[in-house]
């Protein structure tokens, strides 16, 4: 019977750590969140965050912008932040409406304040092996894994998705733990043969059920990234998991594995950022 990688019951046993590292500074750690618009997904993760930075005794900081804000006013708040020193995490709630620039307002955040790891600098330095802030979802599945005893190293891992968010970072934070990284996406010739030689396999493509369960090698550990509301409401991954679950040693459901690692990460970044910050101060 496959293992679950429950990264609820991770993400609940990884709190009273972080509640220790925040008690033991002078301040509380600030996170602010920024959210354009209104979208329902998003303000469901942007409350969850919130939720679990008041749990854990952050300083919290909610902005809204409404929908048909300028880049000048967002950039203008991202200045704001960077310039604050209880401000230790800056967060820009994705995806932004389609007439902001995303990438420039990324590039805005302070990199010592990019909780999230998406800006240039500490993607730079993940890629060197020498990671700072690293981007929270790939960062939540390498807990798991991690948290599971699996050994990565040697292992053939498959990645299926390349976004600057998940695939990419996940493709090298196994590479750096010394599995043997194949990154898919869109124009990968042959995927389910690709999928069948890994060890290890990690998706993150937004489609239900798109890997199939006899893609996967027997023994397999699977990680499903993906979030996606099937039209009767119900939440599943990228993963065939009711085909996949028989078949591989290991295995994370949707909901209740990666998603609740996202949020842990990103307090994780959070408390790291102002210990960190104070340290210098
Ligand atoms: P993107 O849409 O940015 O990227 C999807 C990737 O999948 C692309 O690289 C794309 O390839 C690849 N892809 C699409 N179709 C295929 C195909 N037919 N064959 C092979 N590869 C394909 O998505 P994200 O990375 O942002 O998100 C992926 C999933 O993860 C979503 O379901 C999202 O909701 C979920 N997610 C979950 C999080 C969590 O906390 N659990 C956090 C973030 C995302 P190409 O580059 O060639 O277009």
């Amino acid at each position: 019977m496959a293992t679950l990688l429950d990264g609820k019951a991770l993400s609940e046993q990884l709190g009273p750590a972080l509640r220790a590292r925040v008690a033991a500074l002078a301040r509380p750690p600030g996170l602010a969140v920024i959210q354009v618009g209104a979208d329902p997904a998003s303000s469901v993760y942007v409350g969850s965050k919130r939720k679990r930075a008041e749990r854990l005794g952050f300083h919290q900081r909610s902005l809204s912008l409404p929908a048909d804000a300028s880049q000048a006013e967002l950039l203008a708040l991202v200045a704001e932040l960077n310039a604050d020193p209880a401000v230790d995490g800056i967060l820009v709630q994705l995806p932004l409406p389609g007439h902001l620039d995303s990438t420039a307002i990324l590039d805005a955040i302070d990199p010592d304040k990019d909780v999230d790891g998406f800006h240039p600098v500490n993607v730079g330095l993940l890629s060197q092996g020498r990671p700072r802030f690293v981007a929270c979802t790939p960062l939540g599945c390498m807990k798991l894994l991690e948290h599971a005893g699996i050994k990565l190293a040697g292992l053939d891992a498959v990645v299926v998705g390349r976004s600057n968010i998940v695939g990419r970072p996940m493709a090298m934070l196994l590479e750096k733990a010394n599995a043997t990284v194949t990154l898919c996406h869109s124009r990968t010739r042959d995927l389910p043969a690709v999928v069948r030689r890994a060890d290890l396999v990690v998706a993150a493509i937004g489609q239900p059920g798109f890997v199939r369960g006899d893609w996967l090698k027997d023994g397999a550990v699977v990680v499903d990234v993906g979030i996606n509301r099937l039209p009767d409401g119900r939440l599943v991954g990228d993963v065939d998991y009711d085909a996949a679950l028989p078949r591989c040693a290991a295995i994370t459901p949707v909901p209740g594995g990666v998603g609740p690692m996202t949020i842990t990460m990103l307090m994780h970044n959070t408390v790291d950022s102002s210990e960190r910050r104070q340290a210098r101060a």
